[in-house]
């Protein structure tokens, strides 16, 4: 039985680019975050994408990051393997003061063995949360599994948060989106598994138009929040340019949104 009543109006934002890129635009995009509150900033080091290219900083920028943390910033932060986890939270957590790390396992990470490890690693500290995002192909099965992996690796309820990015497109797609998001379902999950789920406009929708569409959409469902890609520079970002808002976009789209 879902005791859950929250929805987007009033719940988790996890907002910042696609990837960090420089540590120019870390700090520039954490000043934009920290003005805003936003409850968690993307800070991915690591960025597996479609096809080979810029693959994202690694663990050398760790440094930038913990200097954002003092900033007050709450990090998230895509892992892909367990050894990445353990990187950032070494790094993070002593410098972390009353915050969160969130730490997440994307969407093309369907290894369960490495999911366990990952989760193992995170419930290490109870500030640590992770969250697993969709596979990208839809079925439900599947999607049920991946969360009960990660919990058989030892990570708590308390700490484990969803996230519906959309599914392969597979024939009727008017809009043209990067994944079709399947609200039903997602609301399935959230039923069956009691656990808070957070709505991906950026990575269904895929372009401008389309993100404020999915928005839309999505908050007619009870999601408990959303994670939005936003860049200081999107023109110019080295992942994901098509999708990714202005600040002042952000401002606009979810100004209705927040507290
Ligand atoms: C991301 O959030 O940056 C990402 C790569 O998304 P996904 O795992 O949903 O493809
Ligand atoms: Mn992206």
């Amino acid at each position: 039985m879902n005791k859950r009543k929250k929805t987007i109006k009033n719940s988790i934002i996890i907002a910042g680019p696609c990837a960090a890129e420089s540590k120019e635009q870390i700090l520039a995009s954490a000043k934009e975050a920290q003005k805003r509150k936003i409850d968690f900033m993307r800070i991915c080091l690591w960025k597996p994408r479609t096809k080979p290219g810029f693959d994202g900083l690694g663990k050398s920028e760790i440094p930038f990051l913990t200097e954002v943390v003092k900033m007050g910033i709450n990090p998230a932060i895509e892992v892909l393997l367990p050894s990445h986890a353990k990187a950032v939270m070494d790094a993070v957590l002593p410098v972390l003061k009353n915050g969160k790390l969130l730490l997440w396992i994307g969407s093309r990470n369907q290894n369960h063995l490495i999911q366990q490890q990952i989760a193992k690693v995170a419930s290490k500290d109870k500030r640590v949360v992770l969250m697993v995002k969709n596979q990208p192909w839809a079925d439900e099965k599947h999607w049920e599994g991946i969360i009960e992996h990660v919990l058989a690796g030892g990570i708590s309820r308390d700490c484990l948060i969803l996230c519906h990015r959309g599914f392969i497109p597979n024939g009727h797609n008017p809009l043209k989106l990067r994944n079709m998001p399947d609200y039903e379902m997602s609301m399935r999950i959230k039923m069956k598994t009691d656990l808070p789920i957070v709505f991906d406009p950026s990575h269904t929708g895929g372009s401008i138009p389309n993100i404020l569409e999915m928005t839309k959409q999505a908050a007619k469902h009870d999601f408990d929040g959303v994670m939005v890609e936003v860049h200081v520079n999107p023109q110019n970002a080295l992942t994901d340019a098509k999708q990714q808002l202005t600040w002042e976009q952000f401002d606009k789209l979810f100004k209705t949104y927040r507290r």
